[in-house]
């Protein structure tokens, strides 16, 4: 049996030529879910979406038999700004990829947490908190996930105290849950990699967060070290987690229904090299 048989593969998938070309292409790897982009991510405003694509998009999801399937916002949203104006701006923007989700019946919507610029990170927090509170609905499909972050510069996200600190503020708490990113998560200095040092870290998610909580993963290997903090994605088993650490994650049972979304740096023309890689790691599970 293949490992990616066994897990909840996907990748982040273009969208161009239409939004339901993102199944097509996330079919062709035999990819179980999918992320994409739901409107240009460095873009505040996008066009409603046409009813037609909607319905050819949703159809496609139910035919190729997606699921689990992921929104990520765009990277202009700081959820965690001190500033009233941009505020307002950041809450529109964010109600938008809430709805749009939504409309296409995407199932989680991933997004940074934020950055403390202009404040200190304990307000950052505060504010990201609030923020959702103030945008998310009792009646909204889709589950908000908290991406985690490497830590470069003032973005907060990267601590797993942090993050508690955000889901215990918030309101509709069955809407709510955490993205780890492997790349993220080892270049904020946790260990991934040795076996006691992976058991660790998921032990420490488990008591702050709680692995309930834990609805994606971002598979990427690292171009830099652990506790770098430095955000750049490398190809599976091309970098310093290596296939090892890869292996620690997919091996994992308890990890099994949870999507694993590739977001490795050659994208749609490098996936099948990182399927490889995983269906490399030989041996037994646990
Ligand atoms: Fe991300
Ligand atoms: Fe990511
Ligand atoms: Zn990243």
């Amino acid at each position: 049996m293949k490992i990616t048989d066994e897990i909840k593969i996907g990748g982040h998938v273009s969208t161009s030529g239409g939004i339901y070309m993102a199944t097509e292409r996330a079919s062709k790897f035999a990819f179980k879910t999918f992320q994409i982009f739901s409107k240009n991510q460095m873009q505040w405003k996008a066009k409603p979406l046409d009813a037609e694509d909607v319905k050819k998009f949703r159809k496609a999801v139910e035919y190729f038999g997606f699921s689990g399937t992921m929104v990520h916002a765009s990277y202009l949203l700081n959820m965690g700004t001190p500033d009233l104006d941009l505020r307002k701006k950041v809450l529109d923007a964010f109600s938008l990829e809430i709805e749009r989700a939504d409309i296409l019946g995407l199932d989680f919507l991933t997004f940074h947490p934020g950055s403390a610029s202009g404040t200190t990170k304990e307000n950052a927090l505060r504010n990201i908190a609030e923020n959702l509170n103030t945008v998310m609905r009792d009646n909204q499909h889709c589950t908000i996930l908290l991406e985690n972050a490497a830590g470069q510069g003032n973005t907060v996200g990267d601590d797993f105290h942090q993050l508690a600190s955000i889901i215990d503020d918030i309101q509709i708490k069955d809407r709510i849950g955490i993205c780890l990113d492997t790349c993220h998560t080892w270049a904020a200095g946790y260990d991934i990699v040795s076996p006691e040092g992976y058991a660790e870290t998921i032990d420490e998610f488990a008591s702050l967060i709680g692995l309930e909580r834990l609805k994606g993963i971002h598979l990427n290997d690292s171009k830099k070290g652990r506790g770098s903090h430095l955000d750049r994605h490398e190809q599976i088993g091309l970098g310093t987690i290596g296939i090892s650490g890869i292996r620690n994650i997919v091996m994992d049972r308890r990890l099994r229904e949870v999507p694993m979304i590739l977001e490795t740096p050659l994208g749609e023309e490098g996936y099948q090299q990182d399927i490889d890689a995983i269906n490399s790691i030989g041996g037994n599970g646990h």
